[in-house]
């Protein structure tokens, strides 16, 4: 019999699932009654910590697998962030209450449109448009970021047209098999894409239009299909949530059962499994779990949402959850170092860090060390990546054995701090907080006795990954690594 990994393969599906985490899915296996996730686990290799860019938040997720580059080259640092060549504050929508602040029509138009047409540097290519060149398909069903080489329009729907003003139909260019939401389909079903299935932003409507691929036999040479929902169960019910993955493995079994069987599934293509990102728990008590930024900073005057930037403001907060940018206007009256100050008199800030003079200084809430890095030099990190480094390496949680840096809580640090400080444009401190914690800003949600993302720590940072159908690994276990890997795999299928 020829084993399954001789067989030439049609081609990869990724499935990412929002959310997943390696020990809350090992305890789902062990505990609830599954049937398709143990199905590949018993058939695939198993990686459980795969680093993920930083900030850990889906649109920078994403644009990294799509595009194989971190931040710096892709150019979407996070969901909220402050374009300075615009002088406004972007966000692809934390909460509905920022939008609505900011601009409900221009926050829509930056996500519908902005972030994979404009904001997605044009300088990097997305999997979908390697594939193309090389006359090759790929579907994209329901991720936030897809941009591809096929010009298609989307629909924005009536309802929401209602209460602002877009244009009904926006071209942009995509993957050739597009599913986002309501607004652009592949099957005729209308079903779980109602407003009140958030327009067809959730994990059924994903299945049942990657399903139509399926049954209709036009599955392409790569397919991402994302499954967002798991996402609030775990913001609410915190890290260890097993029934969201019972929820998604039931989810997933009208998928499988579209092919002829589950073994021709698993015969004909390579399977990726894979979170985006992970979640560290929030304590219960909120005076003690949530950081007021707008506290710490006292007494800077910090822009306002809804009235943008006046000519008296001194800094802009972009907040994602547990990591934020915070950006000064006026460079000469506060400089960043100011801002880092106030950080540092709290001890629930992990890190923050900026640039100056072409190092990054880095330093810690209630402790007085710094710590500085730049690029090349004679240390050499776990991904062969060069620095020079000077003060208390602790502070990252560094190990290091002559000139090799090992990373410990903060996986890949050096790198993944040095991208989002170079991922877009301005004089700004990035900071996280530890673990049980989160930050709060003007209209941003909270999430205490549950859980949140965005931060530096591991807990948000690994996630895992499950592949059937092929023996080969990425050179590394991070996201970023991932594309290479992926195109090598369709170009040998
Ligand atoms: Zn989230």
């Amino acid at each position: 019999m020829v084993s399954q990994e001789t067989l030439p393969k049609k081609g990869v599906i990724m499935v990412m699932l929002d959310t997943l985490m390696d020990k809350p899915f090992q305890q789902a296996l062990e505990q609830e009654d599954l049937s398709v996730l143990p199905y590949f686990m018993d058939r695939g290799e198993y990686y459980p910590r795969v680093v993920a860019p930083y900030p850990t938040m889906s649109v920078n997720v994403e644009s990294t697998l799509l595009t194989g580059h971190y931040p710096d080259q892709h150019r979407v640092p996070a969901l909220a962030w402050f374009n300075q060549k615009e002088n406004r504050l972007i966000n692809y929508g934390t909460h509905v209450l920022e939008m609505r602040k900011l601009g409900l029509s221009t926050c829509l138009y930056d996500s519908f449109y902005r972030l994979n047409q404009e904001h997605l540097s044009s300088d990097v290519k997305t999997i979908h448009e390697e594939l193309a060149d090389q006359g090759l398909t790929s579907a994209s069903i329901n991720p936030l970021m897809h941009k591809g080489n096929v010009p298609t329009t989307i629909t924005v729907p009536s309802l929401i047209r209602l209460f602002v003003s877009l244009e009904k139909n926006i071209e942009i260019s995509a993957a050739d098999k597009f599913v986002y939401g309501r607004l652009a389909n592949l099957s005729p079903l209308k079903k779980y894409s109602r407003l009140w299935n958030k327009y067809g932003f959730n994990n059924k409507f994903s299945i049942q239009e990657f399903s139509h691929l399926v049954k209709n036999d036009t599955i392409p040479d790569f397919s991402f299909v994302y499954l967002p929902d798991h996402d609030k169960n775990v913001h609410k019910r915190g890290p260890m949530d097993t029934k969201g993955i019972k929820d998604m493995d039931k989810q997933l079994k009208p998928l499988m059962d579209a092919f002829p069987s589950w073994e021709e599934a698993l015969k004909n293509y390579i399977w990726i499994i894979i979170g985006d990102n992970g979640q560290s728990g929030v304590q219960k008590d909120k005076n003690k779990a949530l950081v007021d930024i707008r506290k710490l900073l006292q007494p800077l005057k910090i822009t306002k949402l809804r009235k943008g930037v006046q000519n008296d403001d001194q800094v802009v907060v972009a907040s994602n959850l547990r990591s934020c940018f915070i950006y000064t206007l006026k460079p000469d009256e506060v400089p960043v170092t100011e801002i880092a100050e106030k950080l540092q008199t709290d001890s629930r800030v992990e890190m923050a860090a900026w640039k100056s003079e072409g190092w990054i200084h880095v330093i810690k809430g209630e402790c007085n060390e710094t710590f500085t890095f730049k690029e090349g030099g004679s240390m050499k990190d776990e991904y062969k990546q060069t620095w020079e480094i000077d003060g208390d390496h602790s502070l990252l949680d560094l190990s290091i054995t002559e000139n090799v840096i090992e990373f410990g809580d903060y996986p890949d640090a050096l790198k993944r701090l040095h991208s989002a400080l170079h991922s877009h444009e301005g004089e700004f401190v990035v900071t996280s907080v530890k673990p049980g914690h989160e930050f709060i800003s003007e209209s941003t949600p909270k999430h205490p006795n549950g859980a949140s993302h965005g931060g530096f720590h591991k807990n948000d940072s690994f996630i895992p990954m499950l592949v059937t159908g092929t023996d080969a690994a990425p050179d590394f276990l991070r996201i970023v690594d991932l594309k290479k890997w992926i195109l090598n795999l369709i170009q040998s299928a």
